[in-house]
């Protein structure tokens, strides 16, 4: 079948929108039509310099749409239903057994190795030749998208599947590092670094917790004004005060949980020295260029942890449609973070998003 992509031919962002020959799924494989799709942050890094990701490329992994087909074997979605696309797990390691596929031990190469198990191709620009696909086994910046029966999540139809698309990525990994990881009990304080889709899912995700104090950091006024609407207590903007002055002025003892969302190596220390004893920080991004922090372990000593938490430690499956009910009920108002975009304005999006203007910007294809 013909399909319509974004395609990223070389390492300038700049999207191709094309027409493009799709396979039929194999076996294991979902065909969806793409309703809408998220931009996340991890999309322009893989676009622009220095990405570990294979050009031509479609990028996207933030898909929502109806399944059109399956491939043989597949029994867990049929045509016609609902589906959030997520990152992809093999199924088989020992972290997919025991039911934490965001560690799934396969997920580099699942995730940006672009190509099928096997290295075929199932998209073909018009003269014939292979384009990978297959970003986070799903590369949703197309009116189609191939995943697995692993990656696709079934959500309930009276919720609005043009808006779903992040929580398979951004709104996941900042709401479930507190739900899933970090486990905020009732009554703690949390403190957050960088209040962009992260930031703010986390927010949400910590009031529904029973936090008691939530403290958002950001460098964007706009971004701190929605923080506090969605359920922060204080807001700080950094580069004016000192920061750690201001959250322990704000959490006197320092907070129980921080998270930071920048992957800023002096932002990450800021969010260790703020914390209480006994206190638990969480770090969901990286630096790009893999450089390290220095940490006080003296400080750690103090029965202080850190650790690194990808995609919210979610299991997709459950956690997803768990969002989605909070968001029906009225408990977790995402749609605050979002800016709908017509597709072909992919570069306006990423503009927007680069900028702080757009929370988290979501490609409509229709
Ligand atoms: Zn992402
Ligand atoms: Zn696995």
């Amino acid at each position: 079948m013909q399909i319509r992509a974004a395609v990223f031919r070389d390492d300038t962002l700049r999207p191709n929108f094309e027409t493009l020959t799709m396979a039929s799924p194999g076996p294991g494989e979902v065909l969806v039509r793409i309703v809408a799709t998220g931009v996340c942050h991890t999309d322009m890094k893989a676009g622009g310099p220095g990405s570990p990701v294979p050009r031509p490329v479609v990028l996207g992994h933030e898909g929502a749409g109806v399944v059109e087909a399956v491939g043989a074997g597949v029994t867990k979605v049929a045509p016609g239903d609902h589906v959030v696309m997520t990152f992809g797990s093999c199924g088989r390691c020992r972290s997919c057994e025991e039911a934490e596929p965001a560690y799934c031990h396969h997920a580099l190469s699942l995730t940006f190795g672009c190509k099928r198990p096997d290295g075929s191709a199932y998209l073909r620009a018009g003269d014939g030749a292979p384009v990978f696909g297959d970003f986070f086994q799903q590369s949703s910046f197309a009116t189609h998208a191939m995943g697995r029966e692993r990656n696709v999540v079934k959500v309930r139809k009276d919720a609005p599947l043009e808006l779903l698309g992040p929580l398979g990525c951004g709104v996941q990994t900042g709401a479930g590092a507190i739900l899933n990881d970090l486990r905020l009990k009732p009554g703690r304080s949390l403190a957050v670094f960088g209040v962009g889709a992260l930031g703010l899912s986390a927010i949400m995700a910590a009031r529904i917790a029973g936090a008691s104090r939530i403290v958002a950091i950001d460098r964007h006024q706009n971004r701190l004004d929605l923080a506090r609407e969605l359920g922060a207590h204080v807001s700080i903007r950094a580069g004016e005060a000192p920061v750690k002055e201001q959250v322990l002025a704000a959490i006197p003892g320092g907070a129980d949980y921080a998270l930071d969302t920048t992957g800023v190596l002096t932002v990450m220390r800021q969010a260790l020295d703020c914390l209480a004893v006994r206190g638990e920080c969480a770090f969901v991004t990286s630096p790009w260029d893999g450089s390290e922090l220095s940490i006080s372990v003296r400080s750690l000593l103090h029965g202080r942890k850190v650790r690194g938490v990808i995609e919210g430690n979610s299991n997709p499956d459950v956690f997803i449609p768990q969002l989605v009910d909070f968001f029906m009920d009225g408990r977790f108002p995402f749609d605050r973070l979002v800016k709908f975009y017509p597709f072909e304005q992919m570069e306006q999006a990423f503009h927007d998003s680069e900028e702080g203007l757009t929370v988290k910007p979501v490609l409509r294809m229709a």
